[in-house]
Parts: C-alpha cells; sequence; structure tokens
C-alpha cells in the first residue's frame, strides 16, 4: 500500500488553520502529506477574524508569524463586551501572554499564508478539490475520493484527518452510512461583511449583546473593519433574511452598536451561514480517522479561541500521528494512536470547552449577560481568572520571536 504513488502517510481534508496547521507539522516532521480545499485560496471566510495572542506562538512554530504581520494585521489590546444598556467590561490582551498583542487580518489573507507554507513545506496541495467519500474496508477508513470537476479518484492514507471545519463532511459520511444524521432546525445565523465608517475605539474588539444574539467589531488590514453577528434564526427570517435589516432591528438594541455602525457601510458582500450547534463531536469518528479543528469541538466564536483550538488541536494531532507513523508504516493497530489523541485533546481542551459551554449560555439571555458584565465590572482579578480559564495554561511562556 505504501508504495503507490498515491498513498500518503496522512491525508487531510480541509485546509483553514486546523488542516495546514497539522500539514505543516507533518510535512516538518518529514511525513508525506496530502492537503485537499474545496475552494481556491485566497477566498473569504465567514469569521470574526480577531487573532487571538496566543496564535502568534504557533504562527511562529509554524513558521509564517512575519507574514502574518507584513500582510498587514492590525493590533488589538484589549476586547471590551457592552451590554444592551451600553455598560462595559473590558479584556487586555496582555491577559494571554505573547506582549499582549492579539491580531486582526481577514482569514483570506490569514489562511492563504498558511496554505503557502504548507506547500513549502513539502506538503501535497489540491485547492478546488472536493473530499466527497472515504475510502473505507471493513470499518476501517483507508484514505480519501476526491471529486475534481467530472473527475473522481482515490487517494490512500495511514491516517485521514478531517478537518473540515463545522461540516465535518468526512465524519459526517460515517453517519450517513450508520444512520441519518438528526438535523434539527438551525437556531442561529452568523453574517459577516469587512465595514468602512465604522466607530469602533482603536486597537479594541468590540463585542456587542443584544436579544437572540452577539456581534464582534475589529479592525483588519486595509483600514477597514470586520463586523461578524449571531441573530437568532426567527429574527433572521423576520426581517427576509437581509443582514443589514437585521442589525437595525436587533444589533442596534445594543447602544454602543447603534453607536458605532450607525454610518457604517458594507464594502464586502455579506456572507451568512446557519449554526447548528456547539460543543465536542467524536475525536475518533472510526479507525483510521482523527477530526480535528471545529470538526471535532465547535467552541462559542465570542470566546475568540476557535481558531487558537484550530491550530492547537492541529498541531497535537500531528505530534501524536508522528509518535505512531513508523508503527503504523508496519501495519500495526490504530488503537494506541486513538487512544493517544484522545487522552491528550481531554487533558488539553475539555474543561476549557466547559467553561466557555457556560459562558455562551449567559452570553444569549440578556438579563444574563447584563447582570454579568455588571458583577465582572467588579473586579479585575476575578475578569482575568476567568478569562485566562478558557485558555491554555501555558500562557506565559516567553513570548514568540516575533514580537519580542
Ligand atoms: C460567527 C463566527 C465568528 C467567529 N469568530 C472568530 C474569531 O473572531 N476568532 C477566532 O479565533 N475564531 C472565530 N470563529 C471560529 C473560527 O472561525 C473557527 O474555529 C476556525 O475557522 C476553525 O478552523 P478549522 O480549520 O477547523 O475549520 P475552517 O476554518 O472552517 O476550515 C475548513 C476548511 O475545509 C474546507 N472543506 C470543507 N469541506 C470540505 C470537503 N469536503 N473537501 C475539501 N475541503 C473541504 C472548507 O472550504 C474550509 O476551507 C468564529 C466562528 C463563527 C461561526
Amino acid at each position: 500500500m505504501i508504495n503507490s504513488e498515491d498513498t500518503y502517510d496522512v491525508a487531510i481534508a480541509g485546509a483553514g488553520p486546523a488542516g495546514t496547521s497539522a500539514a505543516i507539522h507533518l510535512a516538518t516532521q518529514g511525513a508525506r502529506v496530502l492537503l485537499v480545499e474545496q475552494k481556491r485560496f485566497p477566498r473569504a471566510k465567514l469569521c470574526g477574524e480577531f487573532i487571538s495572542p496566543e496564535c502568534l506562538r504557533h504562527f511562529d512554530r509554524l513558521g509564517v508569524a512575519d507574514q502574518m504581520i507584513s500582510a498587514g494585521a492590525t493590533t488589538l489590546t484589549q476586547t471590551v463586551f457592552y451590554s444592551r444598556k451600553g455598560r462595559s467590561v473590558n479584556v487586555p490582551s496582555e491577559w494571554f501572554g505573547a506582549n499582549g498583542r492579539a491580531l486582526g487580518l481577514s482569514r483570506s489573507e490569514m489562511d492563504q499564508k498558511l496554505l503557502e507554507r504548507a506547500k513549502d513545506a513539502g506538503v501535497l496541495v489540491l485547492e478546488d478539490t472536493h473530499a466527497s467519500d472515504l475510502i473505507l474496508d471493513r470499518g476501517r477508513v483507508l484514505g480519501l475520493r476526491l471529486k475534481c470537476g467530472p473527475e473522481s479518484k482515490d487517494h490512500h492514507a495511514l491516517v485521514t484527518v478531517d478537518a473540515t471545519g463545522r461540516t465535518r463532511a468526512l465524519a459526517r459520511r460515517l453517519n450517513r452510512r450508520r444512520k441519518q444524521e438528526h438535523t434539527g432546525r438551525y437556531r442561529l445565523v452568523a453574517f459577516k461583511a469587512h465595514l468602512e465608517n465604522a466607530q469602533a475605539s482603536e486597537g479594541a474588539c468590540e463585542i456587542y449583546f443584544y436579544p437572540g444574539g452577539y456581534g464582534g467589531l475589529s479592525s483588519v488590514e486595509g483600514g477597514v473593519s470586520n463586523f461578524c453577528f449571531i441573530a437568532s434564526a426567527k429574527d433572521v427570517r423576520r426581517c427576509g433574511s437581509d443582514p443589514e435589516a437585521v442589525i437595525r432591528a436587533s444589533v442596534f438594541l445594543n447602544s454602543r452598536a447603534a453607536y458605532t455602525l450607525a454610518h457604517a457601510h458594507a464594502r464586502t458582500e455579506w456572507l451568512s451561514v446557519s449554526l447548528e450547534g456547539f460543543g465536542r463531536r467524536k475525536l475518533v469518528p472510526a479507525e483510521g480517522l482523527l477530526t480535528i479543528g471545529d470538526a471535532a469541538a465547535f467552541i462559542d466564536p465570542f470566546s475568540g479561541s476557535g481558531m487558537l483550538i484550530a491550530l492547537e488541536s492541529g498541531e497535537l494531532a500531528a505530534q501524536t500521528i508522528t509518535n505512531q507513523l513508523e508503527r503504523l508504516r508496519r501495519n500495526a493497530s490504530f488503537t494506541p494512536l486513538a487512544r493517544e489523541y484522545r487522552l491528550e485533546y481531554q487533558k488539553k481542551f475539555d474543561s476549557r470547552l466547559r467553561i466557555c459551554s457556560l459562558l455562551r449560555r449567559a452570553a444569549f439571555v440578556p438579563s444574563l449577560a447584563e447582570a454579568a458584565i455588571l458583577f465582572f465590572g467588579t473586579s479585575t482579578r476575578l475578569r482575568r481568572r476567568v478569562a485566562r480559564i478558557t485558555r491554555p495554561s501555558q500562557n506565559l511562556e516567553t513570548p514568540p520571536s516575533s514580537v519580542r
């Protein structure tokens, strides 16, 4: 099997931060890696585009820190949470280490830089290519079936990684085979565009709570601001699915948002997506298949740590696979790799995911969000403590070389 030219150590579907992080770490450790992406980069992506300070340490290890800065990333020194009535609490970026510097950079730039680095590291990257199915033999995943235009081709791998984001396109294939996965009606819809003339404070990522959702405004490269917001599907339907009507009807119930966005207008088209739910998914949906990034767990966006978890889980999967690769090449069992990945993932992420899930519940109840902002506003120590437990514990290591 390993001799075929279409056989890889690792085949990864999805070139978001999780997929490229895994691919780069694996390739630099000597693995033969295939990375498949259905879109052609650069491409816009629905995201708040707030890159939390800890990501800089990952960019450094991945060899892309300088490229991110020179792409025009803005510096975000604090996140300010605004209740509907205009009360606010701030969380300085310095609480998360890395010289107190979060970045504002579009996903089209960030993901493109990571993909270029993957190519440089020796990863075979196929863009415009859809991972349409898994190759399966008696329940064991043996690689990917790829579709590029009318053509279909199989690529075998010792390990296959689902990095397709919230859709979990590969893990879902298994569910379809076993039983139709329950997909309820979507309760939330997210929108994003780049805006001109928004009035957020310089260097701040501002988060606005309002009934049924919340939104985040922060600057990105090119003198524009990213506005990304979530609203209840019911409110979105009531506004004819027009994001600007939703902003007027729901977002503007937050007095600070009504001020900062009053004269803003979209410079890009609005992207939208329905959100199916948050939380942990299966890490090893079948023998031979791992999930990483949002495919493994979707953390609430207001934590600002989705991309961090994507980078971290990509690195963790790469490390685990590297540890077991020689054994797998000798046709050894997949079980030790699966066990190690589950264990290390739980240690690293489970308590953080639990805390963020609790905070999310408060965020969607306006009176609770109001009370939480009032409460956390009384104590910097408490705020710092809560902020820190949503993040990895080794945060206060030496800052990455790019920001020293
Ligand atoms: C409203 C909202 C706001 C957010 N704001 C922030 C924020 O400000 N900061 C932050 O850190 N996080 C934020 N997040 C979370 C962040 O966007 C995700 O956690 C992060 O993108 C996850 O990375 P990923 O690589 O797992 O998946 P993705 O970034 O979703 O990448 C998956 C890739 O897989 C590709 N793909 C999908 N299916 C296939 C297939 N079958 N074949 C081939 N390719 C495929 C897709 O095209 C995509 O490029 C936000 C999320 C939402 C919903």
